[in-house]
Protein backbone atom coordinates (compact mmCIF):
# COMPACT_ATOMS: atom_id res chain seq x y z
CA UNK A 1 0.00 0.00 0.00
CA UNK A 2 1.25 3.85 -0.54
CA UNK A 3 2.24 5.86 1.96
CA UNK A 4 -0.50 7.77 3.75
CA UNK A 5 -0.61 11.77 4.08
CA UNK A 6 -2.09 13.64 5.87
CA UNK A 7 -5.44 15.24 4.75
CA UNK A 8 -4.25 18.88 5.98
CA UNK A 9 -1.30 19.09 3.59
CA UNK A 10 -3.66 18.01 1.09
CA UNK A 11 -5.99 20.94 1.74
CA UNK A 12 -3.24 23.44 1.82
CA UNK A 13 -1.60 22.09 -1.66
CA UNK A 14 -1.40 23.57 -5.47
CA UNK A 15 0.37 20.89 -6.49
CA UNK A 16 -2.55 18.96 -8.84
CA UNK A 17 -2.69 15.30 -10.59
CA UNK A 18 -0.78 13.50 -8.59
CA UNK A 19 -1.33 10.71 -7.18
CA UNK A 20 -1.62 10.33 -2.87
CA UNK A 21 -3.42 7.79 -0.33
CA UNK A 22 -4.90 8.79 2.85
CA UNK A 23 -6.50 7.14 5.39
CA UNK A 24 -9.54 8.48 7.31
CA UNK A 25 -13.05 8.04 8.82
CA UNK A 26 -16.35 8.65 6.72
CA UNK A 27 -18.29 11.51 7.82
CA UNK A 28 -20.76 11.70 5.37
CA UNK A 29 -21.24 10.08 1.93
CA UNK A 30 -23.80 11.95 -0.43
CA UNK A 31 -25.21 10.64 -3.92
CA UNK A 32 -23.38 7.36 -3.86
CA UNK A 33 -20.46 10.05 -4.73
CA UNK A 34 -19.34 12.12 -2.26
CA UNK A 35 -17.29 10.94 0.73
CA UNK A 36 -16.10 13.24 3.37
CA UNK A 37 -13.17 12.35 4.97
CA UNK A 38 -11.93 12.97 8.13
CA UNK A 39 -8.57 11.41 9.72
CA UNK A 40 -8.37 14.35 12.81
CA UNK A 41 -4.87 15.99 11.47
CA UNK A 42 -7.86 19.21 11.12
CA UNK A 43 -10.69 20.24 11.52
CA UNK A 44 -11.71 20.12 7.85
CA UNK A 45 -12.71 16.98 6.10
CA UNK A 46 -11.43 15.75 2.41
CA UNK A 47 -13.99 15.15 -0.33
CA UNK A 48 -12.85 11.85 -1.96
CA UNK A 49 -15.40 11.56 -5.20
CA UNK A 50 -16.36 7.87 -6.30
CA UNK A 51 -16.69 6.47 -9.85
CA UNK A 52 -19.82 4.74 -8.85
CA UNK A 53 -20.61 3.66 -12.26
CA UNK A 54 -17.14 1.77 -12.04
CA UNK A 55 -17.04 0.81 -8.20
CA UNK A 56 -18.99 -2.54 -7.37
CA UNK A 57 -22.13 -1.98 -5.26
CA UNK A 58 -21.53 -4.24 -1.79
CA UNK A 59 -18.29 -1.84 -1.96
CA UNK A 60 -20.43 1.43 -1.89
CA UNK A 61 -22.53 0.13 0.54
CA UNK A 62 -19.74 -0.33 2.95
CA UNK A 63 -18.93 3.10 2.81
CA UNK A 64 -21.30 4.38 6.12
CA UNK A 65 -20.52 7.01 8.50
CA UNK A 66 -18.06 6.04 10.60
CA UNK A 67 -16.19 3.45 8.49
CA UNK A 68 -12.63 3.59 8.55
CA UNK A 69 -11.23 3.79 4.99
CA UNK A 70 -7.90 3.78 2.91
CA UNK A 71 -8.71 5.88 -0.22
CA UNK A 72 -6.15 6.70 -3.18
CA UNK A 73 -6.51 8.86 -6.31
CA UNK A 74 -5.59 11.79 -7.82
CA UNK A 75 -5.52 15.59 -6.52
CA UNK A 76 -7.61 17.55 -8.35
CA UNK A 77 -9.26 21.02 -7.91
CA UNK A 78 -12.56 20.83 -6.80
CA UNK A 79 -15.46 22.77 -8.57
CA UNK A 80 -18.05 21.85 -5.50
CA UNK A 81 -18.44 24.99 -3.28
CA UNK A 82 -16.94 24.89 0.37
CA UNK A 83 -13.48 23.33 -0.60
CA UNK A 84 -10.55 23.82 -2.96
CA UNK A 85 -9.45 20.56 -3.35
CA UNK A 86 -10.92 16.93 -3.87
CA UNK A 87 -9.53 13.45 -4.23
CA UNK A 88 -10.43 10.94 -7.68
CA UNK A 89 -11.22 8.25 -6.22
CA UNK A 90 -8.98 5.22 -8.36
CA UNK A 91 -9.11 2.91 -5.60
CA UNK A 92 -10.90 2.69 -1.70
CA UNK A 93 -10.34 -0.14 0.55
CA UNK A 94 -12.78 -0.07 3.85
CA UNK A 95 -10.09 -0.81 6.67
CA UNK A 96 -13.17 -1.24 9.15
CA UNK A 97 -17.00 -1.54 8.99
CA UNK A 98 -18.99 0.76 11.11
CA UNK A 99 -22.77 -0.62 10.84
CA UNK A 100 -25.06 2.59 10.17
CA UNK A 101 -27.57 0.85 12.44
CA UNK A 102 -25.66 0.31 15.20
CA UNK A 103 -22.56 3.58 15.25
CA UNK A 104 -24.37 6.40 17.59
CA UNK A 105 -22.75 9.25 15.82
CA UNK A 106 -24.98 10.01 12.57
CA UNK A 107 -24.36 12.85 10.87
CA UNK A 108 -26.81 15.64 12.38
CA UNK A 109 -26.35 17.49 15.85
CA UNK A 110 -26.16 15.96 18.94
CA UNK A 111 -26.32 17.47 22.40
CA UNK A 112 -22.96 17.42 24.37
CA UNK A 113 -25.09 15.72 27.20
CA UNK A 114 -25.27 13.22 24.95
CA UNK A 115 -22.02 13.08 23.69
CA UNK A 116 -20.76 12.84 26.85
CA UNK A 117 -22.11 9.73 27.59
CA UNK A 118 -20.26 8.52 24.33
CA UNK A 119 -17.08 9.81 25.74
CA UNK A 120 -15.24 7.39 24.01
CA UNK A 121 -16.48 8.70 20.58
CA UNK A 122 -16.60 12.01 20.93
CA UNK A 123 -13.20 12.90 19.35
CA UNK A 124 -14.94 12.23 16.61
CA UNK A 125 -17.07 15.00 16.13
CA UNK A 126 -15.78 18.50 14.65
CA UNK A 127 -16.10 20.13 18.04
CA UNK A 128 -14.71 17.97 20.23
CA UNK A 129 -11.89 17.73 17.53
CA UNK A 130 -11.39 21.28 17.92
CA UNK A 131 -11.77 21.34 21.67
CA UNK A 132 -9.05 18.56 22.35
CA UNK A 133 -6.80 20.11 19.51
CA UNK A 134 -6.82 23.69 21.33
CA UNK A 135 -6.48 21.49 25.19
CA UNK A 136 -3.06 20.31 23.37
CA UNK A 137 -1.88 23.46 22.04
CA UNK A 138 -2.56 25.15 25.65
CA UNK A 139 -0.68 22.72 27.08
CA UNK A 140 2.22 22.93 24.97
CA UNK A 141 2.10 27.09 25.18
CA UNK A 142 2.42 26.37 28.83
CA UNK A 143 5.66 24.80 28.86
CA UNK A 144 6.84 27.00 26.14
CA UNK A 145 5.88 29.52 28.52
CA UNK A 146 8.24 28.65 31.12
CA UNK A 147 11.37 27.28 29.11
CA UNK A 148 11.61 30.79 27.67
CA UNK A 149 11.82 32.13 31.49
CA UNK A 150 14.09 29.00 32.38
CA UNK A 151 11.93 27.37 34.86
CA UNK A 152 12.83 24.09 35.64
CA UNK A 153 9.80 21.73 35.27
CA UNK A 154 9.34 19.81 38.49
CA UNK A 155 7.53 16.39 38.74
CA UNK A 156 5.93 16.11 42.04
CA UNK A 157 4.28 13.30 43.59
CA UNK A 158 0.79 11.95 42.85
CA UNK A 159 0.77 10.00 46.41
CA UNK A 160 1.21 12.36 49.13
CA UNK A 161 1.50 11.62 52.72
CA UNK A 162 0.98 15.54 53.58
CA UNK A 163 -3.03 16.15 53.75
CA UNK A 164 -1.64 19.94 55.19
CA UNK A 165 -2.57 21.79 52.08
CA UNK A 166 -6.66 21.84 52.72
CA UNK A 167 -7.42 23.14 49.44
CA UNK A 168 -10.06 19.94 49.25
CA UNK A 169 -11.21 16.66 50.41
CA UNK A 170 -8.67 13.82 49.55
CA UNK A 171 -8.94 10.57 48.19
CA UNK A 172 -7.43 7.65 49.70
CA UNK A 173 -4.48 5.52 48.41
CA UNK A 174 -4.35 2.12 50.16
CA UNK A 175 -3.63 -1.44 49.69
CA UNK A 176 -4.90 -2.55 52.47
CA UNK A 177 -7.91 -5.32 52.08
CA UNK A 178 -11.27 -3.33 53.24
CA UNK A 179 -12.22 -6.77 54.46
CA UNK A 180 -10.01 -7.61 56.74
CA UNK A 181 -8.44 -3.75 57.91
CA UNK A 182 -5.49 -4.48 60.72
CA UNK A 183 -7.24 -2.61 63.34
CA UNK A 184 -4.96 -0.59 66.71
CA UNK A 185 -5.90 -2.06 70.11
CA UNK A 186 -8.35 1.46 70.00
CA UNK A 187 -10.48 0.08 67.05
CA UNK A 188 -8.71 2.64 64.57
CA UNK A 189 -7.17 1.44 61.23
CA UNK A 190 -3.35 0.73 61.68
CA UNK A 191 -1.93 2.12 58.50
CA UNK A 192 1.46 1.25 59.76
CA UNK A 193 0.47 -2.50 57.77
CA UNK A 194 -0.42 -0.62 54.66
CA UNK A 195 1.65 -0.13 51.80
CA UNK A 196 3.87 3.22 52.80
CA UNK A 197 3.32 2.39 56.31
CA UNK A 198 1.48 5.67 56.65
CA UNK A 199 -2.05 6.99 55.75
CA UNK A 200 -1.65 7.99 52.11
CA UNK A 201 -3.54 10.12 49.65
CA UNK A 202 -3.82 11.32 46.23
CA UNK A 203 -2.01 15.23 45.95
CA UNK A 204 -4.24 18.16 46.09
CA UNK A 205 -1.72 20.13 44.67
CA UNK A 206 2.19 19.64 44.13
CA UNK A 207 2.82 23.29 45.62
CA UNK A 208 4.89 22.40 49.00
CA UNK A 209 7.31 19.90 46.72
CA UNK A 210 7.23 22.96 44.50
CA UNK A 211 8.51 25.39 47.04
CA UNK A 212 11.48 23.00 48.19
CA UNK A 213 12.66 23.12 44.88
CA UNK A 214 11.75 26.35 44.43
CA UNK A 215 14.61 27.33 47.16
CA UNK A 216 16.97 25.68 44.79
CA UNK A 217 16.29 26.47 41.17
CA UNK A 218 14.86 29.87 41.74
CA UNK A 219 12.03 29.31 39.09
CA UNK A 220 10.10 25.96 39.13
CA UNK A 221 6.63 24.62 38.12
CA UNK A 222 4.41 21.79 37.85
CA UNK A 223 2.05 20.72 35.33
CA UNK A 224 0.15 17.35 36.61
CA UNK A 225 -3.28 15.99 37.85
CA UNK A 226 -4.23 16.60 40.94
CA UNK A 227 -7.59 15.14 42.46
CA UNK A 228 -10.32 16.43 45.04
CA UNK A 229 -12.63 14.41 46.44
CA UNK A 230 -15.31 17.10 46.68
CA UNK A 231 -18.42 16.44 46.71
CA UNK A 232 -19.10 19.82 44.44
CA UNK A 233 -21.79 18.94 41.23
CA UNK A 234 -20.51 22.36 39.37
CA UNK A 235 -20.16 23.23 35.70
CA UNK A 236 -16.17 24.45 36.91
CA UNK A 237 -15.18 21.45 39.29
CA UNK A 238 -13.75 17.92 38.26
CA UNK A 239 -12.43 15.35 40.51
CA UNK A 240 -9.40 14.38 38.77
CA UNK A 241 -8.10 17.85 36.67
CA UNK A 242 -4.57 18.96 35.68
CA UNK A 243 -3.07 22.05 37.42
CA UNK A 244 -0.04 24.55 36.46
CA UNK A 245 1.42 25.75 39.65
CA UNK A 246 4.82 27.41 39.46
CA UNK A 247 6.95 28.47 42.45
CA UNK A 248 8.96 31.15 42.14
CA UNK A 249 12.13 32.55 44.67
CA UNK A 250 12.64 35.89 45.37
CA UNK A 251 9.17 37.19 44.05
CA UNK A 252 6.71 39.33 45.61
CA UNK A 253 2.97 39.77 45.41
CA UNK A 254 3.11 42.17 42.43
CA UNK A 255 6.08 39.49 40.57
CA UNK A 256 3.15 37.16 41.27
CA UNK A 257 0.52 38.88 39.32
CA UNK A 258 2.71 40.05 36.38
CA UNK A 259 3.74 36.36 35.85
CA UNK A 260 0.65 35.02 35.88
CA UNK A 261 -1.63 37.62 33.94
CA UNK A 262 1.68 37.14 31.25
CA UNK A 263 0.91 33.57 31.13
CA UNK A 264 -2.29 33.88 30.34
CA UNK A 265 -1.89 36.24 27.66
CA UNK A 266 0.86 34.39 26.24
CA UNK A 267 -1.26 31.11 26.28
CA UNK A 268 -4.12 32.43 24.99
CA UNK A 269 -2.39 33.90 22.03
CA UNK A 270 -0.57 31.04 21.58
CA UNK A 271 -4.06 29.38 20.77
CA UNK A 272 -5.12 32.71 18.60
CA UNK A 273 -1.92 31.98 16.61
CA UNK A 274 -2.51 28.29 15.82
CA UNK A 275 -5.71 27.67 16.22
CA UNK A 276 -7.54 29.43 14.34
CA UNK A 277 -9.54 27.06 12.28
CA UNK A 278 -10.67 25.46 15.82
CA UNK A 279 -11.38 28.79 17.03
CA UNK A 280 -13.46 29.60 14.18
CA UNK A 281 -15.55 26.68 14.41
CA UNK A 282 -16.22 26.61 17.78
CA UNK A 283 -16.82 31.01 17.20
CA UNK A 284 -19.49 29.80 14.68
CA UNK A 285 -20.68 26.87 16.58
CA UNK A 286 -21.41 29.40 19.95
CA UNK A 287 -23.14 31.66 18.15
CA UNK A 288 -25.63 29.14 16.48
CA UNK A 289 -25.92 28.39 20.27
CA UNK A 290 -26.99 31.32 21.19
CA UNK A 291 -29.54 32.16 18.62
CA UNK A 292 -31.96 29.91 20.71
CA UNK A 293 -31.25 32.39 23.78
CA UNK A 294 -32.77 35.74 24.41
CA UNK A 295 -31.11 38.92 23.15
CA UNK A 296 -30.01 40.03 26.39
CA UNK A 297 -28.26 36.69 27.63
CA UNK A 298 -26.38 36.62 24.44
CA UNK A 299 -22.32 37.18 24.74
CA UNK A 300 -21.68 40.99 24.03
CA UNK A 301 -18.50 39.31 22.33
CA UNK A 302 -17.71 36.39 20.02
CA UNK A 303 -15.46 34.43 20.92
CA UNK A 304 -12.24 35.29 19.45
CA UNK A 305 -13.15 38.79 20.33
CA UNK A 306 -12.94 38.06 23.96
CA UNK A 307 -10.34 36.11 23.67
CA UNK A 308 -8.23 39.45 21.86
CA UNK A 309 -10.44 41.82 24.06
CA UNK A 310 -8.35 39.44 27.09
CA UNK A 311 -4.65 40.58 25.70
CA UNK A 312 -5.34 43.92 25.10
CA UNK A 313 -6.71 44.99 28.40
CA UNK A 314 -4.74 45.15 31.73
CA UNK A 315 -6.67 42.79 34.46
CA UNK A 316 -8.03 44.91 37.23
CA UNK A 317 -6.14 45.01 40.30
CA UNK A 318 -7.97 45.71 43.47
CA UNK A 319 -7.91 44.48 47.50
CA UNK A 320 -10.25 42.44 48.51
CA UNK A 321 -11.61 45.10 50.72
CA UNK A 322 -12.11 47.44 47.56
CA UNK A 323 -14.12 44.58 46.14
CA UNK A 324 -16.19 43.89 49.10
CA UNK A 325 -17.34 48.04 49.21
CA UNK A 326 -18.73 47.13 45.32
CA UNK A 327 -20.15 44.34 46.29
CA UNK A 328 -21.92 45.52 49.02
CA UNK A 329 -23.62 48.59 47.27
CA UNK A 330 -23.81 46.67 44.47
CA UNK A 331 -27.42 46.43 42.73
CA UNK A 332 -27.77 42.52 42.92
CA UNK A 333 -27.15 43.10 46.82
CA UNK A 334 -28.80 46.07 47.26
CA UNK A 335 -31.73 44.40 45.94
CA UNK A 336 -30.87 40.74 47.71
CA UNK A 337 -30.79 39.11 44.39
CA UNK A 338 -27.64 37.65 45.23
CA UNK A 339 -28.22 33.79 46.77
CA UNK A 340 -25.25 35.03 49.73
CA UNK A 341 -25.92 38.43 50.75
CA UNK A 342 -22.83 40.47 51.43
CA UNK A 343 -23.03 41.92 54.37
CA UNK A 344 -19.60 42.36 56.10
CA UNK A 345 -16.02 42.43 55.64
CA UNK A 346 -14.82 39.01 56.07
CA UNK A 347 -17.31 36.93 53.95
CA UNK A 348 -16.26 34.49 51.83
CA UNK A 349 -16.64 35.46 48.06
CA UNK A 350 -18.67 33.08 46.33
CA UNK A 351 -19.02 31.86 41.97
CA UNK A 352 -22.03 35.31 41.76
CA UNK A 353 -19.65 37.88 43.62
CA UNK A 354 -16.48 36.79 41.58
CA UNK A 355 -18.78 37.09 37.97
CA UNK A 356 -20.57 40.27 39.74
CA UNK A 357 -17.24 42.06 39.44
CA UNK A 358 -16.00 41.04 36.19
CA UNK A 359 -18.84 40.10 33.94
CA UNK A 360 -21.35 43.27 34.64
CA UNK A 361 -18.97 45.90 36.78
CA UNK A 362 -15.26 45.97 35.65
CA UNK A 363 -16.34 43.50 32.32
CA UNK A 364 -13.00 42.23 32.15
CA UNK A 365 -10.37 39.66 34.16
CA UNK A 366 -9.90 41.32 37.75
CA UNK A 367 -7.06 40.08 40.21
CA UNK A 368 -8.39 40.60 43.99
CA UNK A 369 -5.23 40.73 46.39
CA UNK A 370 -5.27 40.50 50.61
CA UNK A 371 -7.76 38.80 51.36
CA UNK A 372 -9.03 37.87 55.15
CA UNK A 373 -6.33 35.64 56.88
CA UNK A 374 -9.59 33.66 58.34
CA UNK A 375 -10.60 32.37 54.48
CA UNK A 376 -6.95 31.34 53.37
CA UNK A 377 -4.63 28.74 53.79
CA UNK A 378 -1.74 28.83 56.14
CA UNK A 379 1.57 29.42 53.93
CA UNK A 380 0.19 32.74 52.82
CA UNK A 381 2.17 35.80 53.88
CA UNK A 382 0.57 37.80 56.70
CA UNK A 383 0.09 41.56 56.48
CA UNK A 384 0.52 43.71 59.42
CA UNK A 385 -2.74 44.22 61.07
CA UNK A 386 -4.17 47.24 59.43
CA UNK A 387 -6.00 50.20 60.95
CA UNK A 388 -9.05 48.58 61.64
CA UNK A 389 -8.02 45.88 63.01
CA UNK A 390 -8.22 43.51 60.05
CA UNK A 391 -5.79 40.27 59.18
CA UNK A 392 -5.04 39.73 55.74
CA UNK A 393 -2.48 37.68 53.76
CA UNK A 394 -0.91 38.36 50.26
CA UNK A 395 -2.89 35.98 48.29
CA UNK A 396 -4.66 36.94 45.01
CA UNK A 397 -7.19 35.57 42.70
CA UNK A 398 -7.45 35.83 39.08
CA UNK A 399 -11.40 36.14 37.74
CA UNK A 400 -11.91 35.25 34.44
CA UNK A 401 -15.43 36.14 32.99
CA UNK A 402 -17.92 32.93 32.58
CA UNK A 403 -15.52 30.99 34.75
CA UNK A 404 -15.01 32.88 38.13
CA UNK A 405 -11.60 32.00 39.44
CA UNK A 406 -9.18 30.33 37.23
CA UNK A 407 -5.93 31.04 39.53
CA UNK A 408 -5.43 30.91 43.25
CA UNK A 409 -1.95 32.19 44.46
CA UNK A 410 -0.46 34.05 46.98
CA UNK A 411 3.51 35.27 48.31
CA UNK A 412 4.42 32.96 50.58
CA UNK A 413 5.52 33.01 54.65
CA UNK A 414 9.05 32.75 54.79
CA UNK A 415 9.01 33.58 58.45
CA UNK A 416 9.43 30.33 60.38
CA UNK A 417 7.51 31.76 63.48
CA UNK A 418 5.20 33.51 62.04
CA UNK A 419 4.14 30.27 59.78
CA UNK A 420 4.67 28.14 62.81
CA UNK A 421 2.26 30.00 64.66
CA UNK A 422 -0.69 29.85 61.97
CA UNK A 423 -0.36 26.32 61.89
CA UNK A 424 -0.48 26.07 65.11
CA UNK A 425 -3.83 28.58 65.11
CA UNK A 426 -5.14 26.27 62.33
CA UNK A 427 -4.16 22.86 63.81
CA UNK A 428 -1.66 21.91 61.69
CA UNK A 429 0.85 19.36 62.95
CA UNK A 430 4.23 21.07 62.49
CA UNK A 431 6.34 17.83 62.96
CA UNK A 432 4.89 15.89 60.18
CA UNK A 433 5.63 19.27 57.98
CA UNK A 434 8.68 19.39 59.60
CA UNK A 435 10.67 18.87 55.83
CA UNK A 436 8.38 22.00 54.81
CA UNK A 437 9.78 24.07 57.82
CA UNK A 438 13.64 23.40 56.43
CA UNK A 439 13.04 25.94 53.80
CA UNK A 440 12.42 28.39 55.79
CA UNK A 441 15.40 27.37 58.89
CA UNK A 442 17.89 26.99 55.96
CA UNK A 443 18.57 29.74 53.80
CA UNK A 444 14.47 31.34 53.71
CA UNK A 445 13.86 33.50 51.65
CA UNK A 446 10.76 35.48 50.08
CA UNK A 447 8.94 33.64 47.56
CA UNK A 448 5.58 33.44 45.87
CA UNK A 449 3.61 31.02 43.55
CA UNK A 450 0.03 30.44 42.07
CA UNK A 451 -2.47 27.32 40.91
CA UNK A 452 -3.72 27.40 37.14
CA UNK A 453 -6.79 25.26 36.58
CA UNK A 454 -5.56 23.75 33.40
CA UNK A 455 -9.08 23.06 32.66
CA UNK A 456 -10.63 26.20 33.59
CA UNK A 457 -8.34 28.49 31.04
CA UNK A 458 -8.94 25.45 28.46
CA UNK A 459 -13.25 25.90 29.15
CA UNK A 460 -12.26 30.16 29.01
CA UNK A 461 -10.28 29.62 25.51
CA UNK A 462 -12.53 27.37 23.81
CA UNK A 463 -16.10 28.68 25.17
CA UNK A 464 -17.64 25.53 26.10
CA UNK A 465 -19.49 26.11 29.51
CA UNK A 466 -19.44 22.80 31.02
CA UNK A 467 -15.84 21.57 32.58
CA UNK A 468 -17.12 18.07 31.75
CA UNK A 469 -16.37 18.70 28.14
CA UNK A 470 -12.52 20.19 27.94
CA UNK A 471 -11.09 16.78 29.17
CA UNK A 472 -11.49 13.74 27.76
CA UNK A 473 -12.79 11.88 30.38
CA UNK A 474 -14.15 13.51 33.37
CA UNK A 475 -14.44 12.50 36.87
CA UNK A 476 -16.95 13.39 38.92
CA UNK A 477 -19.07 12.70 41.87
CA UNK A 478 -20.83 8.88 40.74
CA UNK A 479 -19.00 9.60 36.74
CA UNK A 480 -16.04 7.42 36.18
CA UNK A 481 -15.96 5.71 33.29
CA UNK A 482 -14.16 4.65 30.57
P1 LIG B 1 -12.80 27.01 43.87
O1 LIG B 1 -13.09 28.05 44.91
O2 LIG B 1 -13.28 27.37 42.49
O3 LIG B 1 -13.22 25.63 44.29
P2 LIG B 1 -10.18 26.70 44.97
O4 LIG B 1 -10.09 27.94 45.79
O5 LIG B 1 -10.52 25.43 45.64
O6 LIG B 1 -11.21 26.96 43.75
P3 LIG B 1 -7.33 26.43 44.55
O7 LIG B 1 -7.21 25.44 45.65
O8 LIG B 1 -6.77 27.78 44.74
O9 LIG B 1 -8.87 26.55 44.10
O10 LIG B 1 -6.76 25.76 43.22
C1 LIG B 1 -6.12 26.52 42.20
C2 LIG B 1 -6.91 26.49 40.89
O11 LIG B 1 -7.26 25.16 40.53
C3 LIG B 1 -8.23 27.22 40.94
O12 LIG B 1 -8.05 28.59 40.72
C4 LIG B 1 -8.99 26.57 39.81
O13 LIG B 1 -8.62 27.12 38.56
C5 LIG B 1 -8.51 25.14 39.85
N1 LIG B 1 -9.42 24.23 40.55
C6 LIG B 1 -9.63 24.12 41.88
N2 LIG B 1 -10.48 23.13 42.17
C7 LIG B 1 -10.83 22.58 40.98
C8 LIG B 1 -11.67 21.49 40.60
N3 LIG B 1 -12.30 20.75 41.52
N4 LIG B 1 -11.79 21.19 39.29
C9 LIG B 1 -11.12 21.92 38.36
N5 LIG B 1 -10.31 22.95 38.64
C10 LIG B 1 -10.16 23.29 39.93
MN1 LIG C 1 -12.39 24.42 45.77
Amino acid sequence: MAKRIQIKDILNTSEFNRQVTIMGWVKTFRNNQFIAINDGSCIHNIQAVVDFNNTDETLLKRITTGAAVAVTGNIVESLGKGQKVEIKVTDLEILGDSDPEKFPLQPKKHSLEFLREIAHLRFRTNTFNAVFKIRHSLSFAVHQFFNEKGFVYMHTPIITASDAEGAGEMFRVSTLDPDNMPRNVDGSINYKEDFFGKATNLTVSGQLEGELAAMAFGNVYTFGPTFRAENSNTTRHLAEFWMIEPEMAFYDLDDNMDLAEELLKYVIKYALENCADELEFLKERLLEEEKSKPAAERSELDLISKLKFCLDNEFERLTYTQAIQILKSSKPNQKKQFKYLINEWGADLQSEHERFLVEKHFKKPVILTNYPAEIKSFYMRQNDTDENGKNTVRAMDILFPGIGEIIGGSQREERLEKLEQRMHDMNIPTEEMSWYLDTRRFGSAFHSGFGLGFERLVLFVTGMTNIRDVIPFPRTPKHAEF
